[in-house]
């Protein structure tokens, strides 16, 4: 028992302790960019109105409420697969892939259990033992990876003197990575810079980790959010599913999380697919994701993965919440420009701002003038300078380029 008072206190978690914060504030005009969820133009955050059209089908017609497979149910596996791989039947990059039986499909709990799955899942039988992730990147990643055994390194990503993509650094430190290393690429709308990469410099990259035959480990917690559709925002899983095809490179996995872009977020729900070499492989791989998950957590929830069979199985429920997305997206991406029209560029260059994409904007500012902006204005950001542009809306959006604009002086 003695050890238990050996006990040291951990530090708080870094996005959590600014929510507490600023509850803590009593100033009426305290604004929390802080946490990645989404918030209406009053503040509030929302149910997609699909969702809840989906639940009222589910209240009427859910029978039961047995647990589900340890990899979730044959339907939601189908569905989530259909929807990512053959874009719901518009885009048939991975048809082939599908129809032989060489897409894996897991449900999770939402996209950080996806992460852990496949890290404890390469732990166990990749023969590279490390990964390699962006600098910077979402502040969850590397303790996941190193919780569960790999051995994590950054590649460079982004050049925070200049606001832009260090793109000659990151295909030079990519390169430098060992052979086989598997390599953790964002999908889209990078967390925490919004800064992708174009779909040429995706072929420079690719070509890169076909060479060193790196893993490609795609996290796409942000599908939909970079144009507003999720069937645009699949550029890179589109191309990977054709270099699979072409023999070029022979396996890859995706971890995918339906938090934001149908605001589930408390309902845990997204996947893990992993690309096999072939429809045997694939079989085996599958037999080993539920031993590995049995003794974790048995099972994932239902209510989410309903909800997602019940939105992808009806025609006219998958239109609404598309155009829900999609003005979700179109809110951030309002309220985006007019901070940008609104900040002082006298001193300070704000174009990287129009660049970014998706939930944040990664302004450059400092620690210090963050800081200063809380304590000053009441303003809540992370001290990497990442602000969640959600807690921006009409009303507030003045306040904050004032205060801003007061700190970059
Ligand atoms: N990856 C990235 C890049 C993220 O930003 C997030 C959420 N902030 C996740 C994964 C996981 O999110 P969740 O577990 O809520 O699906």
């Amino acid at each position: 028992l003695a050890k238990w008072n050996e006990i040291p206190l951990a530090p708080p978690d870094k996005i959590l302790g600014i929510s507490e914060a600023f509850q803590k504030d009593t100033n009426s005009k305290k604004i929390n960019l802080g946490v990645g969820a989404y918030r209406d133009n009053s503040g509030k955050p929302i149910v997609f109105p699909s969702v809840k059209k989906a639940e009222t089908v589910l209240l009427e017609k859910e029978t039961d409420k047995e647990y589900t497979g340890i990899i979730g149910s044959k339907k939601y596996q189908d569905s989530v697969r259909n929807f990512i791989f053959n874009n719901s039947g518009k885009d048939a990059s991975g048809a082939q892939l599908i129809k032989e039986g060489r897409i894996v499909t897991a449900q999770t709990i939402s996209g950080t259990g996806s992460l852990r799955v496949i890290a404890d899942f390469l732990k166990r039988f990749n023969s590279a033992q490390n990964i390699i992730v962006p600098k910077p990147t979402w502040a969850n990643h590397v303790a996941v990876f190193t919780d569960a055994g790999l051995s994590a390194d950054f590649y460079a990503y982004y050049d925070k003197e200049n606001n832009d993509l260090d793109f000659a650094n990151l295909k030079k430190s990519i390169s430098d990575a060992a052979d086989e290393s598997v390599i953790l690429l964002h999908a889209c709308c990078h967390n925490p810079t919004g800064m992708d990469l174009t779909p040429e410099q995706w072929e420079e990259v690719l070509a890169i980790i076909e060479q060193k035959k790196l893993f490609p480990l795609v996290d796409m917690a942000y599908q939909g959010f970079a144009s507003g559709s999720p069937y645009k925002d699949i550029g890179l899983i589109r191309r990977l599913n054709e270099l699979v095809q072409e023999g070029k490179i022979p396996t890859y996995a995706l971890c995918q999380s339906f938090a934001k872009n149908m605001g589930l977020y408390g309902e845990r729900t997204g996947s893990i697919s992993i690309i096999a070499e072939s429809g045997s492989q694939a079989k085996a791989i599958e037999s080993q994701l539920k031993k590995l998950i049995r003794p974790m957590y048995s099972n994932p929830p239902i209510h989410g993965s309903r909800i997602v069979e019940t939105i992808f199985s009806d025609e006219n429920l998958l239109s609404e919440w598309l155009a829900d997305l999609d003005s979700v997206v179109g809110r951030l991406n309002v309220v985006r420009d007019k901070l940008y029209q609104k900040l002082d560029k006298t001193n300070y260059n704000w174009d990287h701002l129009l660049k970014q994409r998706g939930m944040f904007i990664y302004t450059g500012l400092s620690a210090e003038q963050v800081i200063e902006l809380r304590e000053k204005y009441s303003v809540y950001a992370t001290e990497d300078g990442r602000f969640s542009i959600s807690g921006v809306n009409e009303h507030n959006v003045d306040y904050l380029a004032d205060a801003i604009n007061q700190v970059i002086k």
